[in-house]
């Protein structure tokens, strides 16, 4: 029998607020180690930490984004370990009662068709400092400017049954998370980080033991590191042997996955309701009025762009899967025929981007220079194959398209008499085809492309086309 795939979950998503979530310190990344931490990220006796309501207003933006219950009263509770970045000797998180809980998404898999995935909860907590080995030889260094900054910790029930689907919901949270804004979701950076919990089983048999691969942060290897740990699994109990519950790092060098440490259970960290806390509390007015605020999200727009704007499913998906897309595809079409506006931005700059390997956020076309262009071949101005010679310019140049087309002489040729005389002239530089042609009407596109060439693209096409078969004498 077959083995089955079990996954759940765990990301770490850093909301975007300006300050950490207990300290007035900037979360800003990239600063000399230390300088942003102040006395409470510090832990220094005698403080006292103070909740961010930016970091509460973002975690229930995302709990109502995903259909969540959001707890009208929840707790702050002490997890208790020791590591050196950590000077306090315990994390500041929720334990029993999340702000968030029992929500849900729904991926799309490879058919086309969609799978809830759950999300078991939500809840704020502080991230610890990081400790720096590779500067220092034989020592190491530790740097708080991370300590406090406020993290919201989204895990998912153990729904996933494979590394595509894993991916899938990542990608759906990730730009979940940047739609409303909660989160920027750089994973260079580490602002958007996730755990994988992984195990098989025969299917109908309760769930495997659980191995979790941590701090993961690229969807490439997240796949890579689930399918060969799923591999792991199954070749260690098929050979009579036991997984053991966890850690385990990936090495994307070697394309396998280590044993870090054994996994603690909850009950080890000796949880308790932090003191210095107040439990986190607000009305029914407050979470809606942070509703009626929340913006469009992906599902919404790509059911409105396929029903409005007439899109396929699949172009809707690809526009609205990432926010900055969606925001430049709208710019485009704001005004403009949507379905054109769709394929110009799919097919063309994002077929340009993905070959140059660069971001949208890095396109040398603006919206406006590429709604330019969409203007001046609605405008009869240039062809679609002068359009696209255009679109090269742009990229590689920057300009004006209109103007770019009025200084390089790229205007279409819509003045008849001039076609006119590039049609005869082919005709008559021509006269055995041209009697084939009367014979074999479909031999006239070998014209049209003879006066396209003549005119350097620039003339008509339909006018040529028209004129072509006027003079042949073709109906
Ligand atoms: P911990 O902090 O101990 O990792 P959490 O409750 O935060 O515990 O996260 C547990 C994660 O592991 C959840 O995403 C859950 O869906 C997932 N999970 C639990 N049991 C299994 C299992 N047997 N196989 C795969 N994933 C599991
Ligand atoms: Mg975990």
């Amino acid at each position: 029998m077959a083995w089955e795939t079990v996954i759940g979950l765990e990301v770490h998503a850093q909301l975007s607020t300006q300050s950490k979530i207990f300290s007035g310190s900037s979360i800003a990344y990239g600063a000399e180690p230390n300088t942003q931490a102040n006395l409470v990220d510090l832990g220094m006796p005698g403080v006292l930490p103070v909740l961010n309501r930016k970091a509460v207003e973002m975690a229930i933006r995302l709990g109502l984004a995903i259909d969540a219950t959001i707890a009208p009263r929840s707790i702050f509770a002490r997890k208790n370990y020791f590591y050196p970045d950590l000077p306090k000797g315990y994390q500041i998180s929720q334990f029993e009662l999340p702000v968030v809980a029992q929500g849900h998404l729904d991926i799309t898999l490879e058919k086309g068709e969609s799978k809830r995935i759950g999300i078991t909860r939500a809840h704020l907590e502080e991230d610890a400092g990081k400790s720096l080995h590779e500067d220092f030889d034989g020592q190491s260094g530790i740097d708080l400017n991370r300590a406090g900054t406020p993290l919201l910790e989204i895990v998912s029930e153990p729904d996933m049954r494979s590394a595509k689907e894993a991916v899938a919901y990542l990608k759906k949270l990730h730009a979940l998370v940047r739609y409303l804004g909660v989160c920027d979701g750089n994973m260079q950076e580490g602002s958007f980080r996730c755990d994988a919990n992984v195990s098989v089983r025969r299917p109908g048999e309760p769930f495997g033991t659980r191995a979790e691969l941590k701090n993961l942060n690229s969807f490439r290897f997240i796949e890579r590191a689930i399918n060969y740990e799923v591999e792991r699994q199954i070749e260690l109990l098929e050979s009579g042997g036991r997984v053991v519950q966890e850690t385990r790092l990936y090495d994307p060098d070697r394309d396998e996955t280590r044993s870090m440490r054994g996994k603690e259970d909850a009950n080890d960290y000796r949880y308790f309701p932090d003191p210095d806390l107040l439990p986190l509390e607000f009305d029914q007015a407050y979470v809606d009025a942070l509703a009626e605020n929340l913006p469009e999200l992906p599902d919404d727009k790509k059911n409105r762009l396929m029903s409005d704007v007439g899109l396929s499913a699949y172009d809707a998906s690809i526009l609205v899967s990432d926010k900055a897309v969606a925001d430049y595809f709208e710019a485009v079409a704001a005004g403009r025929d949507g379905k054109q506006a769709a394929n110009w931005v799919i097919n063309n700059l994002l077929g340009k981007l993905n070959e140059t390997g660069q971001d949208i956020e890095e396109t040398p076309v603006s919206p406006d220079q590429l709604g330019g262009i969409i203007d001046l071949i609605k405008k009869g101005d240039i062809s679609g194959t002068i359009a696209k010679e255009l679109f090269e310019i742009v990229w590689n140049e920057g300009g004006d398209p209109a103007a770019i087309v009025e200084e390089r002489g790229m205007k279409q040729v819509t003045d008849t008499g001039a076609i006119e005389a590039a049609v005869d002239e082919v005709i008559a530089a021509n006269p055995d085809k041209a009697e084939q042609a009367r014979e074999k009407p479909n031999m006239a596109g070998w014209f049209v492309g003879q006066v396209m060439k003549a005119t350097g693209g620039k003339a008509n096409p339909q006018s040529v086309q028209q004129l072509v078969r006027q003079k042949l004498g073709i109906e």
